[in-house]
């Protein structure tokens, strides 16, 4: 594994669209074994490949120690809406309000190529989605917010993931062929 160098706002790789992946080889493998690595050196919830540079489509998030790897993904159904804050670790020090749905389910493959789907009215699991395949369209969510300030110190922000963990259940299923998984 290998520590990667996340790419910050400016970074013309920022703004352009990932490619789908269609080969779920080794190559693929480390690469997620490097974002793992990364996101968890960078202490983040969330990361897309073009962050580290590679134009793929591919999320890693973690949440509420629950490791999530959405190859390809499609939301395939989105309702509600709500403004949330999100940061991200290729904005350093600026955090913004953007409106998301407060449901999703996403069709997504896993790191063999199996499909899966996954849905969820988590809040922070639901905006870390949306937030990441904006990435993989080359957005960000300072194209997004309605509003942008500075982001509190990343201290704050642990702390506010740490609460979170202890109040409260994860309502997000994931099914495979129709059968559901978690
Ligand atoms: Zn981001």
């Amino acid at each position: 594994m290998a520590l990667r160098k996340i790419r910050t706002y400016g970074d013309d790789i920022l703004k352009k669209s990932a490619r789908p992946v269609v080969k779920f080889d080794k190559t693929l493998h480390h690469l997620l074994d490097d974002m793992w690595e990364t996101l968890k050196e960078y202490d983040g919830l969330g990361m897309a490949a073009p962050q580290i540079g590679m134009l793929r489509r591919i999320i890693v998030i973690e949440l509420d120690d629950d490791n999530y790897e959405l190859i390809n993904p499609e939301i395939v159904e989105a309702t509600g809406d709500e403004i949330k804050i999100e940061a991200c670790l290729s904005v350093p020090n600026k955090q913004g309000d953007v409106k998301r749905p407060t449901f999703i389910r996403v069709a997504a493959v896993d790191r063999h190529g199996e499909p899966y789907e996954l849905e969820t009215d988590d809040d922070m699991l639901t905006t870390a989605i949306c937030h990441e395949i904006d990435h993989l369209d080359g957005i960000l969510f300072l194209d997004k917010a309605v509003k942008i300030s500075d982001r509190p110190p990343d201290e704050d922000m642990k702390k506010g993931r740490e609460r979170r963990r202890k109040g409260k259940k994860p309502r997000t299923k994931i099914t495979r062929s129709g059968k559901k998984v978690i």
